[in-house]
């Protein structure tokens, strides 16, 4: 069986994640912006946390993991690349490795661009991708440490993964997302369809930054960079991709 996904809304735009391997009973958070948020959710469903995965250094991403770790004795796994500024690692991993969570394992990607050594987890059996900030929903991360051609590269790589992986990203930015997204295409059908689902999905409370990969294709300025039309519309007809998300990431920073 599929791992089960649960977002859990943290600090003010931030989520962390629990899937939970329902075969072997095991249960993992990706990032913990706030312990105790984390801890309730594992109070409700009466879930033991066996893992914390980390996606890079950022507080509101690791501010709770200590306190969390301290209260489950969870394995805490991270980039060895960050280890000397994340929490202690009981597993330090490099791109390409695997992590067993139940059943599954999980392949690390390398995302560096928002910060250097942000790594990404990739669980093909439950199509599921935790991106933290590096590709996010309508959007991508800031470029903090790393460069556009390095943000680019990384998202490419999670690019290549299948259309029907579900990027489950670090935060919840869209309605500046999609206001954003519509100054560089505001003729783009799918695009106006999902920024009018935003107000009414949030109502219904469903969780804003689970999105399958194919969607982001279609509507994600950041990853529609490499389209012709994208292209035309900045005046860098023939420009190199990277060029044109650099370019496309520069304007986000001013919007
Ligand atoms: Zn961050
Ligand atoms: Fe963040």
């Amino acid at each position: 069986m599929p791992f089960i996904l649960r977002a859990i809304p943290c600090l003010s735009d931030n989520y962390a994640y629990l899937i939970h391997d329902p075969d072997t009973d095991d249960t993992a958070v990706i990032d913990v912006p706030d312990a105790a948020a984390v801890q309730a959710a594992l109070d409700e469903t009466g879930r033991r946390l066996s893992h914390i995965l980390i996606t890079h250094h950022h507080d509101d991403h690791i501010g709770g993991v200590d306190v969390l770790r301290a209260a489950t004795g969870a394995r805490v796994v991270g980039a060895a690349a960050d280890a000397h500024r994340l929490p202690a690692l009981d597993l330090a991993v490099a791109p390409g490795d695997r992590v067993q969570v139940g059943r599954e394992s999980a392949r690390v990607i390398d995302v560096s661009g928002h910060s250097v050594g942000h790594v990404a987890y990739h669980f093909p059996d439950s199509g599921l991708a935790f991106t933290g900030d590096s590709l996010m929903a309508l959007g991508c991360g800031r470029l903090f440490e790393g460069t556009a051609a390095q943000m680019w590269d990384s998202l490419m790589r999670l690019d290549a993964l299948d259309g029907e992986t579900l990027i489950a990203s670090g935060h919840d930015y869209m309605d500046a997302n999609a206001a954003f997204a519509l100054s560089i295409e505001p003729g783009n059908a799918d695009l106006k369809a999902r920024a009018e689902r935003i107000a009414p999905d949030r109502a219904e409370g469903r969780p804003m930054a689970v999105v399958p990969l194919a969607l982001e294709r279609r509507t994600n300025p950041f990853l529609r960079a490499r389209e012709p039309a994208v292209k035309a519309a900045l005046g860098m007809t023939g420009a190199p991709d990277a060029e044109v998300f650099a370019e496309i990431r520069r304007r986000k920073d001013r919007f």
